[in-house]
């Protein structure tokens, strides 16, 4: 039972204000996992003074001085692995080779290409007889998800810190104690005093708080399109700057050239991983009319061989974070079957003989672009497949959608891969399985405005400085 009741603020551990604290419960089990404090305006408020008193100096800093440091956390996080694992699938779900495999490596990663990048990384520039400096905004609030904690939280914390930034990250209420694990990581590290705070609790509270503050310079959210918008609503009287991450129904397109056993079931299985829970999934599998009947029989095998269970046991997937999306997903299932989508595998209630954790059944279905199981971020393990006419049919179908975060194209064809990309308006776009550390991340329409991962990274928490007739 973890019993994490402070918070980190000024580099110390400290006790909330006020004593309220919140059970957190591991979603395989049902039973409560740990206790956590549940922070108040009065702490966010000692957490940005804390943030604001060290931004002078940590501003100033060397490239070097932030290398150093950002190397000590590389140790530390690297010996502390086993426990981030623990912790994400305690928290979330996360069987055990996922959490201490992509999980802590995703983190990890993110620190390494923030390293890589502060080596070269030009802070200063001339152009003409300008001087054009790229300056740390500030102090920074951090607001993270539930769904891949680790990579949310280290994608954002390690670039804040390389560039110079002060930083009060509010963890998700629902899967707090990696982030726990994390603050413990930078204090051993020796991260200056009030340059990372942490404080954990209510989104409506901590969240709101850190918005509207006078004191916060910046948010970077990732998380729903409705805490999103609130979050520019809030923040707007300040004319803060919001970075947003959010929501996707992203399309996965399998060429007619490409081998339908691999890439449908690739795409099934890839959209089982997380539990569903990926902005970026693979939610909308888009194969050739012609080859439907073949694709469904493989999505159908992938969906069925999936293995389901106690995420401490060797198995593809654990159960969704808690009761409330468990219900969120099973209205979904029950909404596609209503408006008439084939049932291909899975469907509602639990897998086969489990009774107890919020475990789903890995569920495709075949349908068109116009259901609400197409249109909507359903966040569980839910693949629709549609089927596509011709390319621009295909292109047409992808772009159908409110959201503009992944895609991703499969082909043989290098060309016409390439071509279609192009054509996608989604921010991120993996063809054929490719992926970079290096590579922003970030959403067109309502998937967001940001761009997180790599140099991009850096520029959301840097301010641009000209100082004219320097050369
Ligand atoms: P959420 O919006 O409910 O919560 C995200 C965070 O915001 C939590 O820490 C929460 O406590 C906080 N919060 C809640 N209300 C707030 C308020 N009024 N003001 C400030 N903060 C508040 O999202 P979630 O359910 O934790 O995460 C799932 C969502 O995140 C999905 O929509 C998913 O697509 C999205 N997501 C996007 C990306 C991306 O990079 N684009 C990545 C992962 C998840």
């Amino acid at each position: 039972m973890r019993d994490y009741r402070n918070f980190y603020i000024d580099g110390q551990w400290v006790a909330p204000v006020d004593p309220k604290t919140a059970d957190v419960i591991n979603p395989a089990t049902e039973a409560v996992a740990g206790t956590i404090a549940l922070g108040s305006v009065a702490d966010v408020n000692k957490a940005v003074a804390a943030a604001r008193k060290a931004f002078p100096v940590w501003s100033e800093t060397t490239r070097e001085e932030r290398l150093d440091l950002l190397k000590a956390i590389q140790a530390e996080y690297q010996r502390r692995l086993p426990d981030l694992g623990a912790a994400i699938r305690e928290e979330m779900g996360a069987p055990s080779g996922l959490a201490n495999g992509f999980h802590v490596g995703l983190g990890a990663g993110h620190l390494q290409t923030a390293i890589e990048l502060l080596e070269t990384f030009p802070f200063e520039e001339l152009r003409g007889s300008t001087l054009i400096r790229r300056e740390p905004i500030g102090v920074c609030a951090l607001i993270t998800p539930w769904n891949w904690p680790m990579n949310q939280t280290c994608v954002k914390v390690f670039p804040a810190l390389a560039t110079g930034c002060t930083m009060i990250l509010k963890p998700p209420q629902l899967a707090p104690f990696s982030a726990q694990i994390l603050a413990e990581i930078l204090d051993a590290a020796g991260v200056p005093a009030g340059v990372f705070n942490m404080i954990q609790g209510q989104g409506s509270v901590i969240g709101t708080a850190l918005s509207t503050h006078e004191d916060v310079d910046m948010v970077s959210f990732t998380g729903s399109e409705a805490v999103g918008v609130q979050i520019q609503q809030d923040a707007a009287r300040t004319v803060k700057r919001v970075g947003l991450e959010l929501g996707g129904k992203s399309a996965f397109i399998v060429l007619d050239d490409a081998t339908l056993a691999d890439n449908v079931a690739a795409a099934t299985t890839g959209m089982m991983g997380n539990s569903g829970q990926t902005c970026s999934a693979g939610s909308r599998l888009l194969v050739p009319c012609a080859r439907i009947d073949d694709a469904l029989a493989v999505a159908k095998a992938a969906a069925e061989g999936v293995t389901v269970g106690d995420p401490a046991g060797e198995v593809a997937m654990g159960p969704v974070v808690s009761k409330a999306q468990y219900n969120i997903v099973q209205d979904y299932i029950a909404k596609g079957l209503e408006e008439g989508a084939t049932l291909v595998a899975g469907g509602s209630g639990r897998p086969e003989g489990v009774e107890r954790g919020w475990f789903v059944r890995p569920t495709v279905f075949l349908g068109t672009n116009d259901m609400v199981v197409a249109r909507e971020e359903i966040f569980g393990p839910v693949l629709v497949i549609i089927p596509y006419a011709d390319i621009d049919d295909a292109v047409a179908i992808a772009n159908d959608s409110p959201f503009g975060l992944a895609g991703y194209v499969n082909g043989l064809d290098t060309d016409a891969v390439h071509a279609i990309a192009r054509r996608l308006r989604t921010g991120w776009i993996s063809m054929n399985g490719g992926f970079d550390f290096h590579a922003p991340f970030g959403g067109y329409k309502r998937s967001g405005n940001g761009r997180e991962w790599g140099e991009f990274g850096f520029h959301e928490y840097l301010e641009t400085k000209s100082m004219l007739g320097y050369a």
